[in-house]
Parts: structure tokens; C-alpha cells; sequence
């Protein structure tokens, strides 16, 4: 069996090839770590590899990683991530530990999380989910209520808008994997004209990384090619 380290490694050299196939530098492209359901040790031997930034699914679970991180000596170095569905009496916990949210899809979390963000913690950044496949299962904002959710949340104080990310459909073949990032990367480029700050692209996970690269990601979010399979146990 591979080790972490191993497979950060493997993990960076694919997105640097991915890179290098559509011209752009290897330092565009930050690798996210989803270490949801695994445990403490399995994190400080990606930290121990040089990796600093993580992604968790599950409030609890990614506030005792937080915590239990705050007071390790890599602790300025690292960026905690929320990526999972949010609900609205978890949001407190969310503003108050992390760095940043990339799955807001209504007005309403953001507005808790603005309020709730600390005085004394930098703006926690947020990127809007929005869901590409148009599938009503799936959360996100739809392209069409985009715009509007943007003003809103750009307005907010404590939050900063930094742009979108999505989890498109599962698709095998490139032209479609390429062309769902592709209209979240458009759909970006649009909004940049009122929201100039917006940088950031999470989009691209282990099956479509290649296309989400060459479509424009900045953060591809990456867990069983890193961390190997998830046992759920009691969780969903
Ligand atoms: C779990 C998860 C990932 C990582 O998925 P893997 O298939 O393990 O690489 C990425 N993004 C989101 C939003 C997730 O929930």
C-alpha cells in the first residue's frame, strides 16, 4: 500500500502534467486535501508530506480537527476548508473555525455566517456552490439566480466573496466533464465584471481533474486518491 506522502506526490505530479498541457504554471492550480472521516494521524502525515490545506464535509468532525490542529507548529501555515451542506444551526461553528466555505448556496447561511464570523478572525472566504447539471437533487444556486445571490453576499460584512465551485454530474468522457467547468469558469468570467475580486475556481476532483484544470480551476479537491477509501461507519 502506497503511503500519503506517496500519494500527495502522485496527486501533484498529475496536476502539474494537467498544467503543463493547457500552458498554465503548476503554482495556479492548489491542491485541497479532503480528509472527511479520517483520522488526526492520517492529517499530520499529509502535513508532515508538506500539505497545508484541508477540506471536511462534517461540521463536528472538522471543528475537533481544527481545534485539535490550532496548537501545532504548523499551525499559521494551514487553511481549513468547509465543503459539505450546510445547515443553518451549524453555521456558528463554521464562522468560527474556518478559513473558508466553499459550498453557500443561499443568501440565508451567508448572512448567518457574516454575522456570525469573529471581530477579530480575517473575512472568511466564501465560494457559491452552484449546481452545473441542473439536477433538483443536487444543491447549488442555479445559473439563473447567480447574479442576484452574488450582490447579496458581496455586500456582506466579515464575508468575502472569492468565487464559485461546483460538483458537476459524474461524466467519464473529457468533452463533457470539460464543458460543465467550462460554464462555471464563464459564469465566473461574467460575475468578475460587478465582483472584480473573485479569483478562485473549486472545481475538479480524482476522475476529472484534467478537464476542471484546463477549464480554469485554482483548487482541485482531492480525498481517496490521498487518503485512500472512506469508511463511513454510522455517517450517511
Ligand atoms: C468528498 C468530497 C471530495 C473528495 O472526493 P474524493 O472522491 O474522495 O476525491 C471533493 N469535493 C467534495 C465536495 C466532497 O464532498
Amino acid at each position: 500500500m502506497s503511503s500519503i506522502k506517496q500519494n500527495i506526490e502522485q496527486v501533484i505530479s498529475q496536476i502539474t502534467s494537467a498544467t503543463e498541457k493547457c500552458g498554465r504554471t503548476a503554482d495556479s492550480v492548489q491542491l485541497l486535501a479532503v480528509s472527511k472521516t479520517k483520522p488526526i494521524v492520517a492529517i499530520e502525515e499529509a502535513i508532515d508530506a508538506g500539505q497545508f490545506a484541508f477540506g471536511e464535509n462534517y461540521v463536528q468532525e472538522g471543528v475537533e480537527k481544527v481545534q485539535h490542529f490550532a496548537t501545532s507548529p504548523q499551525a499559521d501555515k494551514l487553511s481549513w476548508h468547509f465543503i459539505g451542506p450546510i445547515q443553518s444551526n451549524k453555521t456558528r461553528q463554521i464562522a468560527e473555525h474556518f478559513d473558508w466555505v466553499h459550498s453557500v448556496d443561499r443568501a440565508k447561511i451567508a448572512r448567518r455566517l457574516s454575522e456570525q464570523r469573529p471581530e477579530d478572525m480575517p473575512p472568511l472566504n466564501i465560494l457559491l456552490q452552484v449546481n452545473t447539471s441542473a439536477e433538483a437533487s443536487k444543491s447549488g444556486v442555479t445559473f439563473d439566480e447567480l447574479a442576484t445571490l452574488a450582490d447579496e453576499i458581496a455586500a456582506m460584512p466579515n464575508i468575502l466573496l472569492r468565487g464559485l465551485m461546483s460538483i458537476p454530474q459524474k461524466a467519464d468522457d473529457y468533452d463533457s466533464q470539460y464543458a460543465a467547468f467550462h460554464a462555471l469558469a464563464e459564469a465566473q468570467k461574467a460575475l468578475k465584471g460587478k465582483h472584480p475580486q473573485l479569483d478562485t475556481l473549486s472545481m475538479g476532483m480524482s476522475g476529472d481533474m484534467e478537464a476542471a484544470i484546463a477549464a480554469g480551476s485554482s483548487i482541485v479537491r482531492i480525498g481517496t486518491a490521498i487518503f485512500g477509501a472512506r469508511d463511513y461507519g454510522t455517517k450517511q
